[in-house]
């Protein structure tokens, strides 16, 4: 049974201090189903208007995402995202954003979608992510994921999707802006109080940091030289760990299992490592496993992180 994926369908246009690109194919349900597509079988659900074409399909497609759930929304336009970054490319800073199709969106979700075990809602209006998990009860580990726009204008509904959720992924200034605690550590804790079991803090070039229970882990980012367009990568990050747990699960095992979720850790930021190297989905869709691989090899080295490569 194919992992359930909600959240954008994009265009973006983006502009880091290392080029600039104009409406390129992003989105967070994007980038997380090219990434969770080497760990499992991915279903992605969300709208597109008529300037969504056969190119922007088939790069989900020939990293064998299911596209059946995409909706065509006849005289709509597709979400648009218009972004920059200064020299710390840690901050996304927004310059434009317009719903377009995602504004009225309804999503019919197939059987097989509602029926799915693993569920990532990705950044889109909190509304939306709790049609989706009403609807999708089947689901033993779902994961969210959001950003300060809606914390700042949805907050209500954003905190009511986070209760139904066992694991909340989100920036570590998001989590602090969220439950208005300054200190990480209690920002995490207070996040756990709304219901999710697990919490991962995202840190950027820096990592991420994990809470489950009462335990806690860290991991580095992978230490990069040439960082191009980080757009995508706390998708791309969602991607890897849950893809990950997704195929643990498969095998059997729980995807609350601390060590389970260590090693989701190590996936996600290798993951996401790739996409910063490239604008876009540019670098993710021409990823080999081979190359996850070896990258987590040198990823283990360097941390002195004991994850198993061979299971990739
Ligand atoms: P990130 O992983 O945080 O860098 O997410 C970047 C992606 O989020 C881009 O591809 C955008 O299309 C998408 N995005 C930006 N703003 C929003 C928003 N308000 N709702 C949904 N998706 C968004």
């Amino acid at each position: 049974m194919a992992l359930t994926a909600v959240g954008s369908i994009a265009f973006d246009s983006v502009r880091t201090p290392f080029g600039e690109r104009e409406r390129m194919l992003g989105g967070s349900a994007v980038h997380f189903s090219l990434a969770a597509s080497f760990f499992t079988d991915v279903r992605v659900v969300g709208p597109v208007g008529d300037d969504f074409g056969p190119d922007e399909l088939s790069v989900l497609e020939s990293r064998g995402v299911i596209t059946d759930d995409i909706e065509r929304v006849e005289g709509g336009r597709t979400f648009f995202w218009r972004g920059h970054y200064e020299y710390d490319m840690n901050v996304a800073h927004t310059d434009d954003t317009q719903l377009n199709v995602f504004a009225e969106f309804d999503p019919k979700l197939s059987g097989a979608a509602r029926q799915a075990q693993m569920l990532f809602l990705g950044n889109i209006q909190p509304e939306l992510q709790r049609n989706v998990r009403d609807r999708c009860r089947e689901a033993e580990f779902a994961g969210l994921d959001s950003m300060n726009l809606w914390i700042d204008t949805a907050r209500d509904s954003l905190v009511s999707a986070i209760a139904d959720v066992d694991c909340l992924l989100l920036n570590d200034a998001e989590i602090r802006e969220l439950t208005g605690e300054a200190n990480l550590a209690r920002a995490a804790r207070a996040a756990m109080r709304m219901g999710p079991k697990v919490v991962v803090a995202k840190r950027g070039e820096y990592g991420a940091a994990l809470f489950s229970g009462d335990e806690f882990f860290a991991i580095p980012g992978f230490m990069l030289e040439d960082v191009r367009d980080p757009t995508g990568a706390g998708d791309t990050f969602a991607g890897g760990f849950l893809g990950y747990l997704d195929s643990r699960r498969g095998a059997g095992e729980s995807p609350f299992d601390h060590e389970a979720l260590r090693q989701a850790m190590a996936y996600g930021s290798v993951l996401a490592s790739f996409n910063v190297e490239d604008f876009g989905t540019d670098r993710v869709r021409s990823l080999t496993r081979e190359e996850i691989g070896h990258r987590l090899s040198e990823f283990r080295r360097f941390t002195h992180f004991d994850a198993e490569p061979s299971r990739t």
